[in-house]
C-alpha cells in the first residue's frame, strides 16, 4: 500500500514537471513553467503598485513617459513577431522618478526604467538597449522560470500531493506565487541575463538602432561601478565589462552590417532634446544620481542551488 502511494506520488511529480516543460518561442529553449500567461499577467499587475511604492513614484511629466513608451513599443514589435501570444499582455513602460540607477521588468510586460539611469545616458540607442533587455526578460519568461524553480525546490511534494488529490495544482501554484512577489525582485541568473542582452540587441537591430548602444550602456555601468556605492542595477546584474565583451562579439558575428552604416542609428540629438534637456530643466538640483532606496535584493547566484527542471 505504501509502495503504491509512493509510486502514485512520484507519477504526479513527473507529470507536473513534464506538464510544465515547454519550448519558449523566443529563445527556442526548454523551460519548466508552472505559471500560465494569465498568471504572469495577474502577478505583474498585482506587483506593479508595490514596485511603485518602493521605488517610485512614477514620473509625472507626460512627455518623458511618452518618449520612453514610444521607444519601448517600437522594440516590442519585432519581439511579438517572434512570439505573438505575448501580445495578450498589457505592456507598460513606466519611468520611475528616482535618482537610483535601475531598470527591471515584471512578468506580464511591466517594464520600469529610472530617471537616474536615463540621466547617465547620451543617446536613444542606449535607452533602447535597456528597454530591449527588459522586454527580453519578459519574452523569455525569466520571472516565471525563477518562480517555477523555487516552487519545485521548496514545495514539490505538497504541490504534487495537491495536484494528485484535487487536480487544482495550477490554482495552488498561483496562490503560493502570489504571496511571493519578492521573487520578482531577485536576481536573474547569468544565462538569463546574457539571453536578455542578446534579445535586446536583436530587437534594436530589427528596428534600426545601432546595437553599439548596448555596449555603451555597459561602459556607463562599468564607469559607475567603481564608486563607493555601486548602483542598484549592479547588485542584480553580472559584471558590465563582461557583458560589453559578449555584446561586442555578438555584433561582430551576427550584425556586422550595422557598423559604419547610417541606417542603424544612435539618435543622440533626439534623446538630448526629448529627454536630457527636459530632465535637466525639470530637475535642476537633482545632482548626481544617488543610490538610496534599494529594495531587498538577494545576492546573485542565491538561487543557484534550486532545482533546474528541464535545463539540459
Ligand atoms: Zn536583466
Amino acid at each position: 500500500m505504501l509502495i503504491r502511494s509512493v509510486l502514485v506520488l512520484l507519477g504526479a511529480i513527473v507529470g507536473i514537471v513534464a506538464g510544465g516543460c515547454q519550448t519558449n518561442a523566443t529563445t527556442g529553449r526548454q523551460q519548466m513553467l508552472f505559471l500560465s500567461l494569465q498568471h504572469e499577467a495577474q502577478l505583474g499587475a498585482e506587483a506593479k503598485p508595490q514596485m511603485l511604492a518602493e521605488m517610485g513614484p512614477a514620473m509625472s511629466r507626460a512627455e518623458i513617459n511618452l518618449y520612453v513608451e514610444r521607444v519601448g513599443k517600437s522594440l516590442l514589435a519585432p519581439a511579438l513577431e517572434r512570439d505573438p501570444k505575448m501580445a495578450s499582455f498589457t505592456w507598460e513602460f513606466t519611468v520611475l522618478d528616482s535618482n537610483v540607477i535601475n531598470a527591471f521588468a515584471l512578468p506580464g510586460g511591466k517594464v520600469f526604467m529610472s530617471r537616474g539611469l536615463m540621466q547617465k545616458m547620451t543617446n536613444e540607442a542606449q535607452l533602447a538597449a535597456v528597454l530591449g533587455h527588459e522586454i527580453g526578460h519578459v519574452m523569455a519568461r525569466h520571472g516565471n522560470e525563477r518562480v517555477s524553480r523555487t516552487l519545485a525546490a521548496q514545495l514539490g511534494l505538497e504541490v504534487a500531493a495537491a495536484a494528485m488529490g484535487s487536480g487544482e495544482s495550477a490554482q495552488l501554484i498561483h496562490q503560493i506565487a502570489a504571496q511571493s512577489t519578492e521573487l520578482f525582485l531577485m536576481s536573474y541568473d547569468r544565462r538569463q541575463e546574457s539571453e536578455s542582452d542578446s534579445l535586446g540587441a536583436e530587437y534594436m537591430v530589427a528596428v534600426g538602432y545601432d546595437p553599439m548602444g548596448a555596449v555603451q550602456v555597459m561602459e556607463i555601468l562599468n564607469a559607475v561601478a567603481g564608486s563607493s556605492k555601486p548602483p542598484e542595477i549592479l547588485s542584480t546584474h553580472p559584471d558590465p565589462a563582461r557583458r560589453a565583451e559578449a555584446l561586442r562579439k555578438k555584433i561582430a558575428n551576427e550584425f556586422p552590417q550595422t557598423q559604419g552604416n547610417p541606417a542603424y542609428k544612435l539618435k543622440e540629438a533626439e534623446f538630448k532634446s526629448g529627454i536630457l534637456n527636459k530632465l535637466s530643466r525639470a530637475f535642476p538640483h537633482a545632482g548626481e544620481p544617488t543610490l538610496a532606496g534599494a529594495a531587498s535584493i538577494v545576492p546573485e547566484g542565491a538561487l543557484g542551488a534550486l532545482v533546474g527542471g528541464c535545463d539540459h
